[in-house]
């Protein structure tokens, strides 16, 4: 007997990488192997040397075609098995080995905003639908717009094995949020990746497509993030710890780093206006939906947790995001002996 097993790979699309995948039958007791693919139909390779090596990392059920099939989460190398430049994961990895000893820990919010013949969910042929103000965790059909797709992404997801950790409907029609986490570095980027193609995939069926673009429509509606939850084995245990890591974010030209890695067009989003920070501007405060970094209030009651940076599109790569944070906060706790 035999098994599909979907490859997934992250493409070496510019600005914004994409996802593929193409399927392979195995034998029932054969695990994934290393495979290849056309690298000159995807931005990876020029054709007169196009291959590319696919290297599973991360393995699944897969939910919608069930049984024993599976899916295969994969990093793209070159034949000389030298993680291609395109290969964001591999440059995580060094970064989240040297830290693990201070546990970090990631909660991303993905936000993403479904669209059908060229207009975002919901919005009519013709005009636009009723202003921002009634959405956000709405219920009813004037309200939402793709629930049996979010729902049934939701069921995919746990299936799956993902660590999601809720969902909810944003400020625009149509736009959803679904949260992976807490999870260390790799593993947060790995889900939220293989999380994404299942949203795709999903919303496919329904003939619906899916865009991360940080700012879907123009005018007066809230542009989609990635709000990107973080915490040390420090910070969860006391709150100097949380401040330094909040100040070792704003120092020097530390918010100009990050920003390269939060996505692109991200001064489109990072307005200062519909609950985003300004784009030039660092700032961190405490119930804050208008700083880069917000303390929840429960931290700074309990004087422990976690810290969420805002500013992240929703088109981010997450091993980027995830690199850059755990780089610059624990190598600051490090500093300053709070590990
Ligand atoms: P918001 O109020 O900003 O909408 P959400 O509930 O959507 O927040 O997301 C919060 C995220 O933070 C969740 O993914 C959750 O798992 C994550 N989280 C909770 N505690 C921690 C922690 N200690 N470290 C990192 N992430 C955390
Ligand atoms: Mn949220
Ligand atoms: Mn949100
Ligand atoms: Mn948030």
């Amino acid at each position: 007997m035999s098994y599909r097993a979907e490859y997934i790979w992250i493409d070496g699309g510019d600005p914004t990488a994409r996802l593929r995948s193409k399927t392979k039958i195995l034998d029932d007791n054969a695990l994934p192997p290393v495979w290849g693919f056309d690298g000159s139909s995807t931005n990876q390779a020029v054709g007169h040397a196009s291959d590319c090596v696919l290297e599973p990392v991360f393995t699944c059920p897969d939910p919608i075609r069930g049984g024993g099939d599976l899916l295969v989460l994969c990093e793209v190398l070159d034949t000389a098995m030298v993680p291609h430049e395109s290969n964001r994961r591999a440059r995580l990895t060094p970064v989240a080995e040297r830290f693990a000893g201070q546990e970090p820990l990631f909660g991303i919010e993905q936000e993403y905003t479904f669209f059908r013949g060229g207009r975002p969910l919901g919005f009519p042929d013709n005009g636009f639908p009723a202003p921002q103000g009634g959405y956000y965790c709405g219920v009813g059909a004037d309200e939402i717009f793709g629930r049996e797709i979010v729902e049934q992404h939701l069921s995919y997801c746990l299936a799956a094995g993902l660590n999601i950790s809720g969902i909810n409907a944003e400020v625009m029609p149509g736009q959803w949020e679904f949260q992976v986490g807490p999870l260390p570095p790799l593993e947060v980027a790995d889900q939220l990746w293989m999380a994404r193609w299942l949203l795709y995939r999903t919303a496919e069926e329904h003939g619906v497509s899916v865009t991360l673009d940080p700012k879907p429509a123009l005018g007066d509606w809230n542009g989609a993030g990635a709000h990107t939850n973080f915490s040390t084995r420090s910070m969860r245990e006391n709150y100097d710890a949380i401040i330094t890591a909040c100040e070792s974010l704003g120092h020097g030209d530390k918010p100009y780093e990050h920003l390269r890695f939060y996505g692109s067009g991200i001064e489109r989003r990072l307005t200062g206006q519909h609950e985003t920070s300004t784009w030039g501007e660092f700032s961190y405060g405490v119930s804050d939906r208008g700083a880069s970094v917000r303390i929840p209030w429960q931290v700074e009651a309990d004087k422990k947790g976690y810290i969420e940076d805002r500013r992240p599109n929703a088109n981010i790569d997450p091993y980027d995001v995830t690199r850059v944070i755990v780089d610059t906060c624990c190598a600051a706790l490090e500093r300053a002996a709070q590990v």
